[in-house]
């Protein structure tokens, strides 16, 4: 998979509370495009809201997004998210349309593409992930790693111009992780921008650019894989490679 027209992200300063509890404080994160860059940390230290914010499902209390070197927080939010696809834990499909249903739903409801059109563009990402002969099936004859491709199908059908990812492969048995696994490794080596957060250390050190560790809402230590995982500079973060390793 190649030519993905895609984007340059920065995170800067971002400050978010719920209440009195500061889940995010003062979070930097850059992603150039074409690179992947992972999120590790212990849950709870903000990871999740930190995408959200970054796609501006949340709005911050303090900093700015940036796209292209562009502050997108001025703008109609869902200009953002369009621009930004995201896959989630829970697949959330449709459980009572077909898989190509799920993949072509909002090309013609949100995209104003004739619905034949869209069901060709939704088979055409479907064979991308290795699914199209499950086309016209519903999502429960999938096992967990053939729904989680769909999900991402469903997200690339939009042609987004970065991929976020929120523990992808968390909910899959772990004879399924490694089929998910391959395809991100394959849209981060076609050129896809990803923002990654994950549990899977292999494809953070492997795949991903850059490694940013968060706990407690803010980075502890961010940069290459070979650094972060060599040679951690805190106890932070030693102690929780030692936790997961
Ligand atoms: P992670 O993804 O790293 O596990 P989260 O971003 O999900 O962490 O959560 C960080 C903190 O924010 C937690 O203390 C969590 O309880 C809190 N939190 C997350 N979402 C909400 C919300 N919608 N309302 C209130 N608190 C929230
Ligand atoms: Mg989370």
């Amino acid at each position: 998979m190649s030519e993905f027209v895609s984007g340059t992200l920065t995170a800067q300063n971002i400050h978010l509370a719920f209440g009195s509890n500061q889940v995010l404080r003062g979070i930097d994160l850059h992603v150039e495009k074409g690179t992947t860059a992972s999120v590790i940390g212990p849950s709870g230290s903000g990871k999740s809201t930190l995408l959200r914010v970054m796609n501006r499902l949340i709005e911050p209390d303090q900093g700015d997004i940036l796209l292209d070197g562009r502050s997108v927080l001025k703008d109609n939010p869902d200009e953002l998210r369009r621009r930004i696809g995201m896959v989630f834990q829970q697949f959330n499909l449709f459980p009572h349309k077909t898989v190509v249903e799920n993949v072509s739903l909002a090309l013609w409801k949100l995209r104003g593409m004739s619905k034949d059109k869209a069901r060709e563009e939704a088979l055409g990402q479907l064979d991308l992930v290795g699914l199209k002969h499950k086309a016209d099936v519903r999502p429960a004859n999938l096992s967990g790693g053939q729904m989680q491709r769909v999900a991402i199908a469903r997200a690339l059908a939009m042609k987004p111009e970065v991929m976020f990812f929120d523990e992808a492969t968390s909910a899959l048995d772990p004879e399924l992780v490694k089929g998910v696994l391959a395809l991100m490794t394959d849209l981060a080596k076609g050129g896809m921008t990803m923002v990654v957060v994950t549990h899977e250390m292999g494809f953070s050190r492997n795949v991903s650019d850059t490694v940013t560790f968060m706990d407690a809402g803010v980075v502890v230590e961010s940069g290459p894989p070979e650094q972060l995982f060599t040679d951690p500079r805190t106890d932070r973060l030693k102690g929780f490679l030692s936790d997961v390793l």
